[in-house]
């Protein structure tokens, strides 16, 4: 074995010394800064990580070295981990190291024999497992006791339990330094974000022992609720426990006075006094909220070790407004410190992480929140239910745009198909319903009204929960935590607006989205999508009566029929946004969505139209296509039957001169989907402005209007250029975008999306997670050259991926001004911008 050599390799921690937390990790440089505070911390050690590293290959410390460490603590002591993450964990941390026979018949002598055999007994079975890696069921039992544990040991050894502090100490360290070199440590460290070789310091702390004479124990304690961020003390006393160990007359005390039992506060009150002042004095100096592991022997107190709180996102918001508010940190700080995703936990009912959960499937997490209701299985079952007054959850093997009545009259949304970006997934974020799409381990039986999985059926009536946040479906009710949009929330996105650098706006299509988006205080509208306004009782058969339309004129009329809805819808959005801009896109889906997909809906839909019902079903045929997403959508709509586009250039314009009345004008935005050639830009603009000309000469008003363009082609991103010529801005439609970019389909890809990241194919669902090489380069590359040709050019990003943190870090990088996402993700999209800007 060789020495390790390095004077610096281990250092004691005393307020001057050479402690960081990059080489020595979190806890050595966290004890260092309670030492700094004069509190009661036990003389500690600090072993740097290159140290760590040369024992885990075999070149131990100096024998000496360690010896005069054991032999100063003139007992014993622990051995912690110490990584520059406190996320990444490490291997457990190993108590009364030194511990022999000496030792023990020492503390016989001062503590009494049940305490220095727990002390032993707890040493002797630490070491079997980990250090000596014997089988953990000889030695997790304590029933035998120390002798049986030591025989044990000999038996499965052929050699005596060390008795050499110094070598206890040297195999302690070797073991954990190796244990951190482990496969599945290592697995579960980059998990959590580690780099492949993090690196790892251990602390050597002098034992304060918790087994013994008066009031004796260990514990922990924090001054705020770690679900609501609330100031409490919480926290626990063992008294006569250490770790595993266990002494005599071992009990649990409440650590304030309670009704139910006895307290530290009672027992030792000049203690619990003096845990409150560190408590509070190390919050102050450490700038954030802590739990505090302490040691009381005979009435003396030590702290051993300080964590920061494990939270709850609430008490993560709470926590950082309230650490500002008290004057320890800055805004600046309180808005990096919040994790964006948090946020959504807050604005939605959670499952209460401390309920029980019977998890019955899992799927993708396509829109954040929980709900619990009875299964339907068809949009009208969700009517029918929501007539009655009964909350039901919507199960679908996929949704189509006819399901959207049901969808809101649901409380929660569960397909079998689907990835983040397919119809339920988009709808549900937007009206901010619970839902998990692609969950393909369900399978529905619609006739029979049942749902199986795995072995359990469900019928219809029956109770689940949705939990949208973690994606996973629960059986029966689940306990909930109610929304947390209180003054910490909206104070903390305060703070962040103040350090945006890019807009974000919202993706609304009815008054009710758009009253959500400014409740969210987003800055306008960046993509209403117009098509979803057709789909009710009163539109859908105007709707239907055009799609059928014999002749231009009889198209004509029943577009008349549909002007003054499109127009109210507009002017009631505009109204709502009070001179916010608003984007308007124009209809973009195939018509074939509008019409019935089975014989039933045909019957009636001929029924409605008087014609004879081979009429229906022959229009439907033609109009169906083998692969309508590719199809006749979009600018080439509104190409091939112009006068749907002319229809809603009208409403547009009506409604901005109604709008316009009482207040500033309004400049709407109107957005032509689709697009991959300049022509149809020239066409279509050329038509907007007939009919922009044909509404200020009949009402004598003038307006002005922007007109821009969707980028979600791969060929409109590369002749963006050109595109922008005749547009004002440009914005990525990046669901399609990366639809087209992968040729990947977004409403099918849930069904091998797992097995394709799992296994490394794509690093993330890059319908969820913008795709920086390849779709990213397009929005870089469509950016510069629309600017080069026209340098004041606005440009956005709509698509699902506008809501997304890591996604929006790339826009504002890429120079995209703004971003917009479904109203509910309008928070998450601010405090990210934000933290990017900072
Ligand atoms: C897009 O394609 O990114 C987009 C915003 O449009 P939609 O999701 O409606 O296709
Ligand atoms: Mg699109």
């Amino acid at each position: 074995m060789t020495a390790l050599t390095d004077p610096g390799a281990i250092v004691e921690i005393t307020p001057s010394a050479g402690v960081e937390t990059a080489r020595h990790g979190w806890r050595a440089k966290c004890l260092q800064r309670l030492i700094r505070m004069e509190l009661p911390v036990p003389t500690s050690f600090a072993l740097s990580a290159e140290a760590v590293r040369a024992i885990a290959g075999g070149h131990m410390p100096d024998r000496a070295c360690l010896a005069a460490i054991i032999e100063r603590a003139d007992g014993l002591i622990s051995v912690r981990p110490s990584a520059v993450n406190p996320a990444w964990g490490g291997p457990g941390t190993v108590l009364n190291v030194g511990i022999n026979h000496e030792r023990h018949a020492r503390l016989v002598k001062s503590r009494g024999k049940a305490a220095a055999d727990a002390i032993y007994l707890g040493f002797v079975q630490s070491y079997a497992i980990h250090v000596a890696r014997l089988d953990p069921d000889m030695f997790s039992d304590s029933d035998g006791g120390l002798e049986a544990a030591l025989r044990a040991y000999e038996d499965e050894t052929d050699e005596e339990f060390p008795q050499d502090p110094a070598r206890q100490l040297a195999e302690v360290l070797r073991s954990m330094a190796r244990a951190w070199d482990g496969p599945t440590a290592r697995l579960l460290r980059q998990a959590k974000g580690a780099p492949a070789i993090a690196p790892l310091g251990l602390v050597v702390q002098d034992m304060a022992l918790a087994i013994g004479p008066g009031v004796t124990g260990s514990g922990t304690i924090q001054f705020t609720d770690s679900v609501t961020g609330a100031p409490r003390i919480t926290g626990r006393f063992r008294g006569q426990t250490q770790g595993r160990s266990k002494g005599e007359g071992a009990e649990t005390l409440y650590l304030t006075r309670d009704p139910r039992g006895p307290s530290l506060e009672e027992a030792a009150p000049e203690v619990f006094a003096d845990l409150v002042r560190f408590g509070v004095a190390a919050r102050e100096r450490l700038r954030e909220e802590m739990q505090i592991e302490f040691v009381v022997s005979d009435s003396r107190l030590s702290i051993i070790d300080a964590v920061r709180l494990q939270r709850s996102s609430r008490a993560s918001v709470r926590i950082a407004v309230t650490l500002v508010r008290d004057g320890i940190i800055s805004p600046e700080e309180a808005v990096m410190r919040v994790e964006p995703r948090a946020l959504s936990d807050l604005l939605h009912h959670q499952v209460d992480p401390r309920a029980p959960r019977d998890v019955i499937a899992r799927g993708i997490n396509a829109s954040p929140g929980a709900a619990t209701g009875r299964i339907v299985f068809t949009a009208a079952a969700a009517q029918a239910a929501q007539a009655r007054g009964d909350r039901c959850v919507l199960v679908r093997r996929e949704t189509v745009p006819e399901d959207i009545r049901g969808m809101h009259a649901a409380v929660a949304v569960l397909t079998e198909r689907g990835g983040m970006t397919s119809h339920a997934a988009v709808i549900a974020r937007g009206i901010g319903l619970p839902c998990i799409v692609g969950a393909s381990d369900i399978s529905i039986d619609a006739r029979a009204r049942t749902l199986l999985v795995g072995r359990r059926m469900f019928h219809e009536g029956e109770e689940i929960t949705i939990d949208g946040t973690s994606g996973e479906v629960l059986a029966g009710a689940a306990e909930m935590l109610e929304p947390a949009l209180d003054d910490s929330f909206t104070q903390l996105l305060e703070w962040a607006d103040a350090h945006c650098r890019i807009s974000v706006r919202a993706n609304a299509d009815t008054p009710e989205d758009a009253r959500t988006a400014r409740m969210f205080n987003a800055q306008g509208i960046g993509l209403c999508r117009t098509e979803h306004m057709f789909f009710n009782d009163q539109r859908l058969p105007a709707m239907r009566e055009m799609i059928f339309a014999g002749s231009p004129e009889d198209r004509r009329l029943s577009l008349e029929r549909l002007l003054p809805m499109q127009r109210s819808d507009f002017a009631a959005l505009f109204e709502i946004m009070a001179g916010l801009p608003v984007t308007i896109r124009l209809f973009d889906p195939p018509l074939h969505e509008f019409l019935p997909h089975d014989r039933e809906g045909m019957r009636e839909l001929a029924e409605s139209l008087d014609l004879p019902l081979s009429d229906v079903t022959r229009r439907v045929e033609a109009l169906s296509e083998f692969n309508p997403m590719l199809g006749m959508r979009g600018v080439r709509l509104g190409i091939t039957v112009p006068e749907i586009y002319d229809m809603q250039a009208r409403a547009i314009f009506e409604a901005t001169i109604e709008a316009s009345h009482n207040g500033d004008p309004v400049v709407p935005e109107i957005m032509i989907p689709l697009v991959s050639a300049r022509r149809e830009v020239e066409l279509v603009k050329t038509r907007i402005d007939a009919v922009a000309a044909a509404v200020r000469n009949e009402t004598r008003k003038d307006f002005t209007y922007r007109l821009g363009v969707m980028v979600e082609t791969p060929r409109a991103a590369l002749r963006a250029g050109d595109i922008a010529e005749h547009s004002a801005f440009l914005s990525f439609g990046t669901n399609d975008l990366t639809q087209m970019t992968y040729g990947l389909s977004r409403d099918d890809a849930g069904r091998f999306m797992g097995i394709y990241v799992s296994q490394g194919v794509y690093a993330e669902d890059p319908f969820h997670i913008l795709d920086r090489d390849g779709v990213g380069e397009l929005v870089a590359i469509g950016t510069e050259r629309a600017r080069s040709h026209k340098p004041d050019i606005t440009i956005s990003v709509c698509g699902e991926h506008g809501g997304n943190p890591e996604s929006i870090a790339f826009c504002l990088r890429a120079g995209v001004n703004y971003v917009s996402c479904s109203p509910f993700r309008v928070p998450i999209a601010r405090l990210a911008a934000a933290q990017e800007s900072i």
